[in-house]
């Protein structure tokens, strides 16, 4: 089954409805965009980014036509260069164009949510506070979605903030799953589990999926690979996580682009005893330097990989094969794996930039796992990308689908939700 899924185009009357602005904060930057939460029409989006340095600069495209023409704007952003700079030259931009009336709410992608948020929560001081504590868990993510949360609150004081946490899908993983061999007090005084990541992903691929093979997602078992700078996979049983390849951080499971997944942590040991390195030194390596890039020595883009690889002649063509070559063994040996987590499987669900694009990387996982029956169709797996969807499998083979993530529908969508509910009780 083939289904385009055209992303919507927003109409003058769905301007007038209300949309939620999704807002996505990084460390140096923030991805925004305004959703017509029932649709998921975008009615804006875009980036600011090198925030914090002097290149700070903002990109913002208006999906709706003004005077004729859909604008695209660049600004370069003044001192102090800030997430509050950025945030008000998109609200500058948001009353130019007459839509800062729209906005009904902010919804916020947030890291991590420990224990504490399995559902999308309405941001007070408190749920603040537990953001902040958080941070001890991921300490690259947490303190910039807060700096987020705070520059929209000065932003939109009078609007409603929700909090939409990246690990909340996986909370209904069993301890079987989230608990490692270690010691049990790391777990109860410190919180050392698995949690998960690129939850609101694998929850909006698995639903679509579920619409596509016309079955409730509280029937459904799927493995989903979410194949992007970052990259992991979950066994989703009865529409729901019940294991997942990333753990306490982001940094553990299948090799990324710059991230090394799982590693025997006995090197950690070797690194500092016998090589010399320092617990940055090491950071840095298995967080920035390692995945595609570090095997690679050349790049952590799968597209300029693949480009390299097929061209012979270039000197570190064998380098990058061999990067991608280890990337897909060890996507589809964790794929494997998640057979164990589940009594059924309807089948496997590629995303993400690499899964919704690469047919080669999607070629050699698929073939590496044909004792699960799947066999892979050439012809629709090239016919699969940029944006289609659908089954990439021959009709005799368990299926295994490519769908287009859409978190920030998600956000949008779970923010309008939960203010409903909010006001309805
Ligand atoms: P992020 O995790 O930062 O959101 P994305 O989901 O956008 O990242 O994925 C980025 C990855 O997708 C990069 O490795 C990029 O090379 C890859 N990618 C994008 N388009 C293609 C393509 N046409 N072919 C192969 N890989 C692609």
């Amino acid at each position: 089954m083939q289904n385009t899924m055209a992303k919507q185009q927003p109409s003058a009357t769905q301007t007038s409805v209300g949309a939620i602005l999704v807002i996505n904060c990084g460390s140096s930057s923030v991805k925004f965009s305004l959703i017509q939460p029932e649709s998921g029409t975008t009615l804006l989006s875009g980036l600011a980014e090198c925030l914090l340095t002097p290149l700070a600069c903002i990109k913002i495209q208006c999906n709706i036509e003004i005077d004729d023409k859909k604008a695209t704007e660049l600004h370069t952003l003044t001192a102090p260069y800030d997430h509050q700079v950025a945030l008000n030259s998109l609200v500058s931009t948001l009353v130019q164009l007459n839509l800062v009336n729209n906005i009904i709410a902010v919804g916020h992608r947030v890291v991590h949510g420990g224990e504490h948020y399995a559902q999308p929560t309405l941001i007070n001081a408190n749920v603040k506070e537990t953001i902040d504590n958080l941070a001890k868990l991921a300490p690259l993510h947490n303190p910039a979605n807060l700096t987020g949360i705070n520059a929209c609150q000065e932003a939109f004081p009078t609007l409603p903030q929700v909090a939409i946490f990246d690990t909340a899908f996986h909370q209904s993983m069993p301890e079987k799953a989230y608990l490692y061999g270690l010691p049990m007090a790391l777990y109860q005084d410190h919180g050392i589990r698995r949690y998960g990541f690129h939850g609101t992903s694998h929850y909006f691929v698995a639903r679509e999926t579920a619409k596509l093979i016309n079955k409730p997602l509280e029937q459904c078992h799927f493995i989903s690979a979410h194949l992007g700078n970052g990259c992991s996979v979950t066994a989703i049983k009865n529409g729901q996580s019940v294991d997942t390849s990333m753990g306490m951080t982001p940094l553990e499971g299948v090799m990324m682009g710059t991230r090394t997944g799982d590693i025997d942590a006995g090197i950690i040991f070797h690194l500092v005893e016998q090589v010399g390195y320092s617990i940055d030194q090491i950071k840095t390596l298995l967080n920035k330097k390692s995945g595609l890039l570090g095997l690679s020595g050349l790049s952590n883009d799968c597209r300029t990989l693949e480009t390299t690889m097929l061209d012979k002649s270039h000197p570190q063509s064998a380098h990058a094969q061999l990067a991608l070559n280890v990337f897909c063994y060890r996507i589809a040996k964790v794929i494997a794996s998640f057979s164990a987590s589940l009594t059924e499987l309807d089948g496997l669900i590629f995303t993400g930039g690499i899964g919704e694009n690469s047919a080669w990387v999607r070629k050699e996982i698929v073939n590496q796992l044909s004792l699960l029956n799947f066999q892979l169709c050439e012809e629709k797996n090239q016919a699969t990308r940029f944006g289609k969807v659908g089954n990439i499998t021959h009709n005799t083979s368990r299926p295994c689908w490519v769908i287009a993530t859409n978190e920030e529908w998600v956000i949008a969508e779970q923010s309008s939700q939960l203010l409903t509910s909010t006001s309805a009780s």
